[in-house]
This record gives structure tokens, C-alpha cells and sequence, in this order.
């Protein structure tokens, strides 16, 4: 079975400002699949290209066999987008705008199921402005469903959200992909990426700098080990501070009081050695497994923006 979509070398600039320099990657159906990056590393140019609303610079990018470069306008009735920040008019009520979009595909979903599905139902005469910022979230995906896509896009999904909203809204995504829907989702949430997407690209600087499933992404990189400790009251901090000389040490943090240390797969009994030859037990010593964060900063070099943005 041929996938889904395909993106193969694709290129795009904005004037000098090259947004996308390299990106390929397959979806097959029924994915979900995690598009991953740092602020301005290509991501929404990649999917607007893909979705055929922008034209790209290189490379193609085949959805549903049909080409988005050539034909736009054919793939349009089959793809469902949410792009970020979907702005209604205020006053618009969430059963009206769901009439709107309706009328604009040959097939469209039932309202009244997909206001169930999204938990809408009670709020189909509220206005657009009157909804919770949850609720609005969940009328945008509810948009981007209504025309009962084959491939539905969906740009930092839960941006905004409080953490019970956010996690209603991955039950709910799941709950559209069991219904037979092959879901794009654009994010920069690890969590988000860890829990939903069955396999990923991460995109930095227009490229892709690792792809696979959460877990092999996870995995791959298990040579590397992190644990935290803490010392005696009146540790010598020499003694502490030595421990980044050690080979199998790569790095030494002061953190919460204590200490995390990374390095190789025998970190932790090298620096317990060490100690000990300065005739010091660690206490507390908790040994950190990795997660899709960890990778993410290590294929880009750069925090993750969620935690920029709660620093
Ligand atoms: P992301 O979605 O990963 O944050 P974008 O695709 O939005 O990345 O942006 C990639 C790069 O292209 C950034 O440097 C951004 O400033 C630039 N860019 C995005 N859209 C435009 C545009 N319409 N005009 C000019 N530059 C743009």
C-alpha cells in the first residue's frame, strides 16, 4: 500500500529567509504522525505546502496520489486543516460556522455526530466568542473534521489548553483516528508528541534531524544516562565538583539541592567509585530514564519551547 502522503526533498523560502531546506518523510494511513521542531524551524510552511496552500521552491508533495504542487484543488475535499490560531467572528455561533464549512465540501460529516464526538453539542448556539478557550480548540478541530477528510492537519493542537483540556483533547484525536482518519499533527509538546503520535520527524533549521517512533527515538540514544544523588551534609565540594573529570562523566549539575549527573552506561558505578575512594556515600541516588525531551535536545541543541516558555 502506497502511503498516505510523501514529501520528498521539499524546499521553500520566503524572499532570503529559506524556511524549509530539505524535508522528505512518508504517513502511512491511520498514522498519526508527529511533526516536531523548534519555533521557526519549518514546520507550519511544511504542512501549508503540503496542504497545497502555499507553492514550494523544490521537491514534491503527493497526498492521496494526488500531487499538492500541480493540483490543489483536487486534494482539498479529502484533507481537513487546522492551522494555528483560527480566528471565527465573534458572533458567529458554533453551529453556524459548522453549517459554513460544511457547505464547502461535496460530502460533509454529520453536524450533530461530530458536535457528540467534540462535546460540542450543548454549545451549538453559543457565539465563537463566548466559548472557553477549550471550546474553541475543540470547534476548530471540529472545522477541520467537517468536511469528513481521509487526512486531517492539525497545527499545535492543545497550544493554550489547561492540562484536563489537553489530555481531553488527545482522547479525542485518538477517538477521530479509530474512526479511520490519518492525522498529521504539528506540535512542539514532547509529552503531547510521546503519548499520541506513532512515529515522528523532528525538524530543525528547514531539516530533518531525526525520525522514527517515540520509543526507537527514545531508545537509540540509551547509551547515554542520567541520574540524580545527593551528598552528605559537608561534602568536600571539590570532591563533587571532581566528578566531571571522570571519564565515563559527561556533565555534573548542581540541581534541587543535589546533584544530576549524565555519561555513558557506567556513570553511575564510576562516580559511586569515586565517592567512595573520598570515603563518600551518595544518598538519594535516582537514576532518570530518557524521554522524547531528551532527544529533542539532543538532535537540535535547544530547550524545548514549552519549558522556555514556563521559564
Ligand atoms: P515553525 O512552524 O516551525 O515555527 P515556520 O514554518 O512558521 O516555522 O517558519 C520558518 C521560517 O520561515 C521562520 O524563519 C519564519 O520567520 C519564516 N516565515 C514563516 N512564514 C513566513 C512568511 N509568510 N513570510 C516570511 N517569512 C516567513
Amino acid at each position: 500500500m502506497s502511503p498516505v502522503i510523501e514529501v520528498t526533498n521539499l524546499r521553500k523560502a520566503y524572499g532570503p529567509t529559506v524556511a524549509v531546506a530539505d524535508v522528505s518523510f512518508a504517513v502511512e494511513r491511520g498514522e498519526i504522525f508527529g511533526i516536531l521542531g523548534p519555533n521557526g524551524a519549518g514546520k507550519s510552511t511544511t504542512v501549508e505546502v503540503l496542504a497545497g496552500l502555499r507553492p514550494a521552491d523544490g521537491g514534491s508533495t503527493v497526498v492521496l496520489g494526488v500531487d499538492t504542487q500541480r493540483e490543489p484543488a483536487a486534494v482539498r475535499p479529502h484533507l481537513g486543516v487546522q492551522l494555528q490560531e483560527s480566528r471565527l467572528p465573534a458572533r458567529l455561533t458554533v453551529g453556524e460556522a459548522l453549517d459554513l464549512y460544511a457547505a464547502f465540501y461535496p460530502e460533509p460529516a454529520d453536524a450533530a455526530e461530530l458536535l457528540d464526538l467534540l462535546g460540542l453539542t450543548d454549545q451549538r448556539r453559543t457565539a465563537f466568542a463566548d466559548l472557553s478557550g477549550g471550546q474553541q480548540q475543540r470547534l476548530s478541530i471540529a472545522l477541520a473534521l467537517v468536511g469528513n477528510p481521509q487526512v486531517a492537519i492539525l497545527d499545535e493542537l492543545t497550544t493554550g489548553l489547561d492540562p484536563q483540556a489537553r489530555r481531553d483533547t488527545w482522547a479525542l484525536i485518538e477517538k477521530v483516528r479509530d474512526a479511520g482518519v490519518t492525522i498529521v499533527l504539528v506540535t512542539h509538546f514532547m509529552d503531547e508528541a510521546e503519548r499520541l503520535c506513532d512515529r515522528l520527524v523532528i525538524i530543525d533549521d528547514g531539516r530533518v534531524v531525526a525520525a522514527g517512533s517515540p520509543a526507537s527515538l527514545v531508545a537509540a540514544g540509551e547509551d547515554r544516562r542520567t541520574f540524580r544523588m545527593r551528598l552528605p551534609a559537608g561534602t568536600a565540594p571539590a570532591l563533587a565538583d571532581g566528578l566531571v573529570r571522570l571519564p565515563e562523566v559527561d556533565t555534573v549539575a548542581a540541581v534541587d539541592g543535589g546533584y544530576e549527573v549524565t555519561g555513558g552506561p557506567r556513570v553511575l558505578p564510576a562516580v559511586v567509585l569515586a565517592l567512595a575512594e573520598g570515603d563518600v556515600a551518595p544518598d538519594e541516588v535516582r537514576t532518570l530514564s530518557r524521554t522524547l525531551e531528551d532527544v529533542f535536545v539532543d538532535v537540535t541543541g535547544a530547550r524545548p519551547p514549552a519549558l522556555e516558555a514556563a521559564s
